[in-house]
């Protein structure tokens, strides 16, 4: 997309006002953004059409994960996702799928979190040495593409079996960080762990679609890692 003029439509809902959500059209100058991104789009309409709309933001610089958003039907962060990557005539900015909706583009990502603090996502050693934990470098090499998560939401949003079941399957998102303790070396609860995962919902309900892995924005891929976690099951036959 190149142009002068950029034309957004965006999901607004005020609970305390609007008794249904509904989209509105913004006509936005591309001298009023700031910078080349969707977020810069976001601020432009805040600063120069509407200061009521509501949206998360804040390292801008895709780090912290606050601004997951469906942009042109496709989750992504508003701050790394050039406009000139988007297509069609029309810029679609809607709020993550599948969580209630607290204000405009802003989510109530409290399941998201409670799925996270299930799996215990830190290092468990009663063994630990009071000074340090040293790994051999393939040891280290094996969390690679599994630490590096920033709790976007962006893939269990878009995750089929979360739809349907957010409150039973763990979702792309703690799934990936489940394994990254699991395959930690140092981590001497990855028995107890691989149990905690039995069971109809909370790993099995992965059918594998894959669509975690197309919307990360970083680049990682939770339906590998939950078919790592499987995979280790079975080799250790939990
Ligand atoms: Fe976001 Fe990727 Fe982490 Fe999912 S795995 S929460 S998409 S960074």
């Amino acid at each position: 997309m190149n142009t002068d003029l950029y034309h957004v439509s965006v999901y607004r809902f005020n609970p305390e006002v609007d008794k249904k959500p509904y989209m509105k059209n913004y006509q936005v100058k591309a001298s009023d953004c700031k910078g080349v991104m969707v977020l810069d789009l976001l601020e432009a309409i805040k600063q120069h059409h509407d200061p009521t709309l509501s949206f998360r933001r804040s390292c801008g610089e895709g780090v912290c994960g606050s601004d997951g958003m469906n942009i042109n039907g496709k989750n992504g962060l508003a701050c790394i996702t050039p406009l000139s990557d988007l297509e069609g005539k029309v810029i679609k900015l809607r709020p993550l799928l599948s969580f209630p909706v607290v204000r405009d583009l802003i989510v109530d990502l409290s399941q998201f979190y409670k799925q996270y603090e299930s799996v215990q996502p830190y290092l468990q050693n009663d063994t630990m040495p009071a000074k340090e934990n040293v790994q051999s470098y393939e040891e280290r090499k094996v969390l690679d593409g599994l630490y590096e998560c920033i709790l976007c939401a962006c893939c269990t949003s878009s995750c089929p079996s979360s739809w349907w079941n957010m409150d039973k399957f763990l979702g792309p998102s703690a799934l990936l960080w489940a394994c990254r303790f699991i395959m930690d070396s140092r981590d001497t609860e990855t028995m107890a762990r691989l149990e905690d995962l039995q069971g109809l919902y909370r790993l099995f309900r992965c059918r594998g679609v894959g669509m975690c892995r197309d919307v990360c924005p970083k680049g990682l891929n939770p339906t590998q890692a939950i078919h790592d976690i499987r995979e280790k099951m079975l080799r250790d036959a939990v």
